[in-house]
């Protein structure tokens, strides 16, 4: 995310309030002032810290979009390495404390480095890496739906374990079935029991973009902590409590705090993130730190006895002692570069935007109508995972695509609902569109009859040829009509293939000419003729579709249940200046840029370029940009006056453009130096280039121009 107020400041302030609480937890701060009181803070409020931080871990870790393995080991390598580290720091208290010399020494260290952890608080690192591990898998697996049902049971088994254990005590089976546990594990409170239904939530909560109001949420929040506070002092009450890490409560509580703190929004502050991370795992020491000092200085009544005090002195040195830490591992490591930094050529893609025109397009049509995103060939070059994904997260329900493979690969970027595949598919390929749940069109009578043949059942929309003469069944040649009828007739009673809707294509609904809307118009009738027919017949009319994105633009008044929108949902028309009957406020989706890799000054005379078509008429200065023909930029463009944008200034692109660079003339601007960005499509500043008028100079179309984006041009979102 880039814009400065869409980070999550608030997740970021909270760790380090978390961390306190933490260092609460261990300390008791009024624990010499009121037994309740302290029971209340530290074993019942505090009990929010770690949770919220499985949560956080959660909310950027676990997504139901996660299709490669690559952010999993990511996770893994950095969770290892920290509780390694953390292993190491507390072995000579390890040594202190006689641990080595406990006996079943083997056994119990590995209990204490899968579960326990080797010092007391050590626990929460692999709590967090097997929970972490497990819920990912589950969500990958089976989706929130069927992980969400086992966290819960995992959840509960932990609570009769904890809180509650009391009650498990008394029956003798499920007794015996803790004993077990307990054989393995010190407490419930870890990675398979406690953590997996907050990183759960955590997830859920990020990829739901649950939007509960602020006040809403805070009161929810205190309601659900009073009710916690309550259900603590009666298990305590009752001296159920085996330990008083999980209640009941806790789970709505986080809930709704979560969905508070996302609230504040603005600056990312990552120092919070590392601050809270050292805080967490060096503020034992620090106790003993203290104690120490404290008993060598004489001044323990002060320093250790009074509580409070103790708790602050341990605030205190634990965060001054995390940020010199985290200070110096900053200077050892330096300021990690910006990926963007590094990219030679890419495209922004404005995830905001997009919603927008999603938006925008909902309300141009009938109510009842859904709108099907068309993501065809990486969703016109934008990328159809990070596209996909985000139209899912915001509710899209329906998405079209040309090809089986485009449509397997959406299943398993996580995308729900109907997956229509809108080319053909090889029958013999009936098996995979039935497993990963896919549409196929029917492109005409022999095919539906073959693709039944494969006696495996699939979804499918029949496709009518109404006049544009590329797939589907010919209803167009008045002649042919009743034959065709009666085999759309018999589709219908074909065993193996279920029907779900019918549509057709129109070829010219860009065009307000008087000729071609008689001909869409024709074109419009001729498919209501069938269906109709169809109705006649006593068939149960399917959901039916007409319209792409000029078929709504110019169209609109047709009432259809889907509106199968590409290009329109990117925030553009296909050519510049084209009247359509709706203006829609749609908005550009994709920014394309490339880096500035070479200054160089050319005498006039020099050539420039291959076949030397291009002479310097005057002593110039050029920029070489890392981008080509290769990655999208059209060669035709050479010689076309086209410019880019270089630090708000226009660069006119000179000489013949090659694979995968390209020259501009840059004499005439002020401040260009190497390394810095060009946009080749978008805005900076008060200037824009719009890519209908790139791809119309380029003598296409936007949407050849943009699903020609080479795959090589790295995809940013914002
Ligand atoms: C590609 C395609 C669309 C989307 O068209 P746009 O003009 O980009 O909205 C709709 N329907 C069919 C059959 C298509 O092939």
């Amino acid at each position: 995310m880039k814009t400065e107020n869409k980070n999550y400041t608030g997740i970021d302030w909270f760790r380090v309030i978390a961390a306190i609480l933490i260092i609460s937890i261990h300390t008791s701060p009024f624990h010499t002032y009121n037994e309740w009181g302290d029971f209340i803070i530290t074993r019942v409020i505090a009990r929010i810290a770690v949770p919220f931080f499985f949560m956080t871990t959660g909310f950027f870790f676990i997504s139901r979009y996660n299709y490669h393995m690559e952010k999993l080991e990511i996770f893994i390598k950095k969770s290892v390495l920290i509780y390694s580290i953390a292993i190491v720091v507390y072995i000579p208290i390890n040594i202190y404390n006689g641990y080595f010399k406990m006996e079943n020494l083997l056994p119990n260290i590995i209990k204490d480095l899968v579960f326990d952890g080797t010092l007391y608080h050590l626990w929460y690192l692999p709590a967090s890496l097997i929970g972490g591990i497990l819920v990912w898998c589950l969500v990958r697996k089976w989706g929130y739906h069927k992980a969400f049902p086992v966290a819960i049971v995992l959840y509960f088994i932990g609570l009769f374990g904890d809180s509650y254990y009391g009650i498990i005590e008394k029956s003798s089976v499920l007794n015996s079935f803790y004993t077990c546990i307990f054989q393995v594990t010190d407490y419930t409170r870890n990675g398979i029991f406690f953590a997996p239904l907050f990183f759960l939530l955590g997830g859920w909560i990020a990829d739901c973009q649950t939007s509960l109001r602020q006040t809403t949420a805070w009161i929810m929040f205190v309601l659900m902590m009073l009710l916690m506070v309550a259900e603590a002092i009666t298990l305590h009450t009752f001296q159920l409590q085996r330990h008083d890490s999980m209640y009941f409560f806790l789970v709505p509580s986080m809930y709704f705090l979560f969905c508070a703190l996302l609230h504040f929004r603005g600056k990312r502050h990552v120092w919070l993130r590392d601050v809270s991370l050292v805080l967490y795992v060096i503020h034992p020491m620090i106790i003993v730190i203290v104690r120490f000092v404290a008993k060598v200085l004489h001044v323990q009544t002060l320093f250790v006895e009074n509580s409070v005090i103790h708790f602050l002195a341990v605030v205190v040195m634990s965060i001054s002692l995390s940020m010199v830490v985290v200070a110096l591992w900053r200077q050892l490591g330096g300021k990690k570069k910006k990926q963007e930094d590094l990219y030679r050529a890419y495209i922004e893609i404005n995830l905001e935007n997009l919603a927008h025109n999603v938006k925008v397009l909902n309300a141009a049509m009938p109510p009842k109508c859904e709108l099907m995103a068309v993501v065809k060939a990486q969703a016109y070059g934008h990328g159809m995972y990070e596209i996909a994904t985000h139209l899912d997260k915001i509710g899209v329900r329906a998405f079209a695509v040309a090809t089986i493979n485009e449509g397997i690969a959406l299943r398993r970027y996580g995308i729900r609902g109907e997956i229509l595949i809108l080319g053909y598919t090889p029958p013999e390929q009936a098996k995979i569109l039935q497993k990963y749940d896919l549409t196929q069109t029917l492109v005409d009578y022999a095919y539906a009859y073959r693709l039944n043949a494969q006696a495996c059942k699939v979804k499918v929309h029949i496709k009518l040829d109404t006049g544009m003469h590329r797939l589907g069944f010919n209803v167009y040649t008045d002649s042919l009509t009743e034959k065709e009828i009666q085999n759309i007739f018999s589709v219908f009673s074909m065993q193996y293939l279920k029907i779900n809707g019918i549509y057709t294509h129109l070829c010219v609904a860009d065009s307000l000419v008087y000729e071609d809307v008689l001909f869409t118009r024709r074109q419009i009738a001729i498919f209501y003729k069938v269906i109709n027919r169809l109705k006649k017949q006593g068939i149960s009319i399917p959901k039916i579709h007409i319209q792409s994105s000029y078929g709504l633009l110019n169209y609109p008044e047709l009432k259809c249940d889907y509106v199968r929108a590409g290009i329109s949902l990117y925030g553009a028309l296909s050519s510049p200046n084209t009247k359509t009957k709706l203006q829609l406020d749609l908005k550009p989706v994709l920014t394309l840029k490339a880096r500035v890799v070479l200054i160089r000054k050319v005498k006039e005379g020099d050539y420039v370029g291959y076949g030397r078509d291009f002479v310097a008429d005057k002593n110039s200065r050029i920029a070489i940009l890392s981008i080509g023909y290769a990655d999208g930029f059209p060669r035709v463009l050479s010689g076309k006056e086209q410019y880019v944008l270089i630090n708000g200034q226009q660069a006119p692109i000179i000489a013949r453009i090659c694979m995968d660079q390209l020259a501009v003339d840059i004499t005439a601007l002020s401040n260009i130096c190497v390394g810095m960005i060009a946009t080749l499509i978008g805005k900076e500043g008060d200037k824009e280039i719009m890519a209908p008028i790139v791809a119309q100079n380029a003598e296409s179309i936007t949407n050849e121009f943009f699903s020609r984006i080479g795959t090589r041009v790295h995809i940013e979102c914002c």
